[in-house]
């Protein structure tokens, strides 16, 4: 990981999703969900499924696809601007995916108890709906105001707005533009003594 979790990402696991994928300067990027394993251990190492869970590069994909559709509207939230539908398809997909309502069991020694389907066979449909469970209530909510894209390029990453008028999404981030600004300060500084 190269840049620690942003303000909001240990409350919520779409704000994390979002970030998985990170700008670096220079042109770089880094890619949590780059390969099958690579998913596998992101979703592993945040519960989202069991240790022995191997996921195939259709789910690796399917999980990508969400990630896009979480960070477009994220933006739309952000920006204030409208949203495509097939975002709101997507999302709402993957919400549906799997039942969110844990059923009624009765076991003869341990009585009646409630408990969610977990069929091994979805694995990542129960991932999914965790992660647009989250997106959409964090959406829905007063905190949704909160949601803001790093402003230091090329950084895209989000983060809640918990520290005032913070808008960096890391002291890396927030280190680069103080420098870019005192570099601009000193150029213009420069330029004009120099007419
Ligand atoms: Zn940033």
């Amino acid at each position: 990981m190269p840049l620690p979790p942003s303000p909001g990402t240990a409350q919520h696991c779409s704000i994390d999703l979002a970030n998985s994928e990170i700008q670096l300067p220079g042109g770089k990027s880094f890619d949590a969900l780059a390969s099958p394993e690579d998913t596998t251990q992101w979703l592993i190492v945040r519960g989202l499924v069991p240790q022995e869970a191997a996921l195939q590069s259709y789910c690796q994909n399917r999980l990508v696809t969400l990630r896009s559709q979480i960070r477009k509207a994220f933006h739309a939230s952000a920006t204030g601007t409208p949203v495509a539908r097939e975002v709101l398809q997507g999302i709402n997909a993957a919400l549906l995916a799997a039942p969110s309502t844990p059923l009624l069991h009765h076991e003869p020694d341990k009585g009646f108890f409630r408990a969610l389907e977990h069929p091994a066979t979805q694995l990542t449909e129960h991932a999914m709906s965790r992660l647009a469970e989250d997106a959409a209530a964090l959406l829905s909510s007063e905190e949704a105001g909160l949601l803001a894209q790093c402003e230091a390029e090329p950084c895209t990453r989000y983060l809640l707005k918990t520290h005032g008028r913070r808008h960096w999404c890391s002291t890396r981030c927030g280190d680069r533009v103080r420098a870019a600004r005192s570099y601009a300060k000193k150029k213009s500084q420069q330029d004009s003594s120099a007419a």
